[in-house]
Formats: structure tokens, C-alpha cells, sequence
């Protein structure tokens, strides 16, 4: 399998050498090669240059992109996209005047969803899941991290695990899978949450590890979820397995999660709708991404991620989905990348930055996603005839996509038969 993408308007994120995070002032920078041709074989790029230099290239398709931009695939480091069934009904709620907490508190939000999962067979829930990818896939993402969290027992959250790995192993998606039995502290456990703590260090961990599909692990540290002593010893227990924190923290409330994360090493902390100076000061020290996720401040309307305070302090910053029933019920990363120049007044560049290559850092895997690098992964967006990049932030809401090229197979996303599965 060979792939030659000629005419090319804007070959954007090219990196002659692998980069592996792109940090703040950098961040505005984004490397476009124009008028160029790239050259791919089986899963792999493997040149690209100028159209002036792209003689005596063979090769089995060959695709004429005069007037399109190629960029890397999107990055989504942080989804809970295997979920049963939906909470629209909490939506309308939510219009007619209650908040994500009452909701929480009348039993709704992720219990709600927990009891769905645990009454879907595993079969069900892999194929609700699977769907939700592909369309997703077809919106021009190729990389996702997916949590679980909606088990809430050690058997429904090792059967989310095993959705996972069933997802990882059929989709020709890359596949990041994180441990998140911390999300909500179950109804039977409501006065002992140490039980349910206690459950989590000493048996489903130990459990889920025994499996060997989720390397890092995650807690909702928030206020009426997880305190800050039950996520160490949440972080203490899982890296005594080598899971590495990939943590929510500070979407409601600072409790000093963000600094808990960074002592233990964690890959990203998510959320930071709040942040203060000393979570700053931690992040610097650290080699821990922060990651923002604007379309879940846009559909609970609460306040975006401080984007320019985290940037313009020399941190890196990843754009990400949060794609969940409850409080961000879109895997679109185009609208997000929209909403991180809208709201958190990022420019297109740093936007780009954060939803490729700094995504694929909060995954871990950016030394083969994430840009347009000798050697990496090709999985790319071809979009339609556009003037520039910026036109995909600025036209929100449209889809600024007419092909993917999924590790190496190009794919014709309106074309509902196509196959994203290996
Ligand atoms: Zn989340």
C-alpha cells in the first residue's frame, strides 16, 4: 500500500525532527510547508517536500489535494465514549433551571449512567461504542484516549475495560485506555466512601492490572467526589502497577489537585476551569501537561480553562473533548478547536498545537502522532478546498473534512458503508 498526496495548498505541523510537546510562546507557531506533495507506504509517512521536488514518486493512489490542506489527525486525549444509552432527558432539566449538582444529588448525572452500563450486555456496549468512534473518526479523529468510570463495581468496570481492548484491537484507531473507577462514589457505598476507596486500591486495581489494557489511571478530585487524601491513596495504590495519573482536577473547585497530580508524575491533569498561581507554579515544575476541555464549559456553562494564563506562563496546553453523556455529549474536535480561539482565545496555531501534537503527548504517544514526521503514524486529514487553516476554527460548526487517511488506509467518510475496522 502506497499512498502520493500531490498539489497540497498547506502540509501543516511538519517537523523535520520528532518533536514531542510544543511548550508556550512556541505554541504560536505552527510549520506549514505550501504547494507541497507528501508520499505514504503501508501505516507510515515516509517523505514529503516541495511539489518541485516530487519527481519519479510511484505510487498505487495517488491524490490530487490542488487547494486542500493536509494536517495531522486530531488527538483526543481525554473521552468517556463507552457509555449506554444517553441523559438528554438531564439536558432539558439542566434548561429548566437545575444544575449539574442537583442533578448529581437526585441521583441523575453519572450514576445515572452507571446503572444504564451495568444493565447493558458487553456486546451492546462495545457496539453503542464503536459507533460513537467511527462517526468521530469521520469528523477526523484517529487517536482517543477512553476512560472508564460508568461501572462504578469491579465487574462493570472490568467489563468497560474488556470494551476497551475489544475497541483497541478491531478499530484501526489508536486506542489509549485509562482506569477512572474513581468518577462517582456509588449509591450503596453514599456513607462509606472509604469502602469504596478500599475497593479500588485492594481489588480493582490489582484486578484491572492482571488484564493489562489501562497503563494510567484516573480520579474525578472534586468537591462531594473525591477529596484530596482519597486521590492519593487512589495515585499511591495504582502506582504501585505503574499506572500513571491522567487526572480530572479543579473543574468546580481548586483542592490542590493539580499539584497532587504533578507529585506523582501524572501524564496530564484535565479540566483547570479553575486554576490559581500555585497550580501554575507546580505545572512549571513538572512534566505534566495540562489539558482544557471547552466543550464541556460550553454545554454546562461554566468558565472556560484560563488558556492564555496557562500559555503565556511557558506551559504547554492540549485541547480534548471530555466527550461524555452527561457534560460534553460531542467527540467533535473541529468545534473544539473553534471554541479553544472563540473562548479561550487561543490562536489557530496554538489550537492546532493543542488538539495534535500536545494531544498526543496527554496520551503518551507523541513520538509517533501528532505531526507530519519522517517515520510517524500516518493518520491525516485531507479537508475540503479551503483558503487557509484558520477558515477551521473560524467556520464553527461546519465540517471542514473531505478524507481521512487512518493508519495509512484513506478513507471516504461520506460514504456510510466505508469500514474503520481492522
Ligand atoms: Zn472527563
Amino acid at each position: 500500500m502506497s499512498i502520493l498526496i500531490k498539489n497540497i495548498k498547506q502540509l501543516v505541523q511538519v517537523h523535520d525532527y520528532n518533536v514531542m510537546i510544543v511548550k508556550g510562546e512556541d505554541m504560536k507557531t505552527l510549520p506549514v510547508l505550501e504547494n507541497a506533495y507528501l508520499y505514504i507506504e503501508h501505516d507510515t509517512i515516509i517523505e514529503y517536500g516541495d511539489m518541485e521536488y516530487c519527481h519519479g514518486i510511484e505510487a498505487e493512489t495517488i491524490i490530487d489535494a490542488t487547494g486542500k490542506i493536509v494536517l495531522p489527525a486530531w488527538c483526543d486525549s481525554h473521552t468517556h465514549i463507552v457509555y449506554a444509552g444517553n441523559r438528554t432527558s438531564e439536558f432539558v432539566d439542566r434548561i429548566n433551571g437545575l444544575s449539574y449538582e442537583d442533578i448529581a444529588n437526585r441521583g441523575g448525572g453519572i450514576l445515572n449512567s452507571a446503572k444504564l452500563l451495568q444493565d447493558t450486555s458487553e456486546d451492546d456496549l462495545y457496539e453503542q461504542s464503536i459507533n460513537r468512534l467511527e462517526e468521530l473518526i469521520r469528523m477526523g479523529t484517529c487517536a482517543f484516549e477512553i476512560k472508564t468510570g460508568y461501572g462504578l463495581t469491579v465487574d462493570a468496570e472490568l467489563k468497560m475495560l474488556r470494551v476497551i481492548k475489544r475497541i483497541k484491537q478491531e478499530s484501526l484507531a489508536k486506542i489509549t485506555p485509562t482506569l477512572l473507577a474513581a468518577h462517582a462514589i456509588p449509591a450503596e457505598y453514599k456513607d462509606k466512601k472509604e469502602d469504596y476507596i478500599k475497593l479500588i486500591t485492594d481489588e480493582l486495581i490489582p484486578e484491572a492490572s492482571k488484564l493489562n489494557i489501562s497503563h494510567y489511571i484516573d480520579v474525578f478530585c472534586e468537591k462531594g467526589y473525591f477529596d484530596l487524601n482519597d486521590t492519593e491513596a487512589i495515585l499511591k495504590a495504582a502506582a504501585e502497577y505503574n499506572m500513571k495519573p491522567k487526572i480530572h482536577v479543579n473543574q468546580f473547585n481548586i483542592l490542590g489537585g493539580v499539584g497532587l497530580g504533578t507529585k506523582y508524575d501524572a501524564l496530564s491533569v484535565d479540566h483547570l476551569e479553575e486554576l490559581d498561581d500555585n497550580d501554575i507554579k507546580a505545572l512549571k515544575k513538572s512534566e505534566t501537561i495540562p489539558v482544557a476541555l471547552p466543550g464541556c464549559s460550553y454545554f454546562l456553562s461554566i468558565p472556560y480553562t484560563p488558556a492564555r494564563k496557562i500559555i503565556d506562563a511557558g506551559l504547554p496546553l492540549a485541547i480534548a473533548t471530555d466527550y461524555n453523556p452527561g457534560s460534553a455529549p460531542s467527540g467533535n474536535m473541529n468545534f473544539i478547536v473553534s471554541a479553544a480561539c472563540v473562548k479561550l482565545k487561543m490562536t489557530p496555531e496554538e489550537a492546532i498545537n493543542a488538539a495534535t501534537i500536545n494531544g498526543a503527548y496527554a496520551m503518551g504517544i507523541s513520538n509517533m502522532y501528532g505531526s507530519i514526521t519522517r517515520g510517524k503514524k500516518a493518520n491525516l486529514i485531507i479537508t475540503k478546498p479551503l483558503s487557509d487553516y484558520s477558515e477551521i476554527p473560524y467556520a464553527f460548526g461546519h465540517n471542514p473534512i473531505e478524507q481521512v487517511i487512518i493508519n495509512g488506509q484513506l478513507k471516504d467518510i461520506k460514504n456510510p458503508e466505508e469500514n474503520f475496522r481492522i
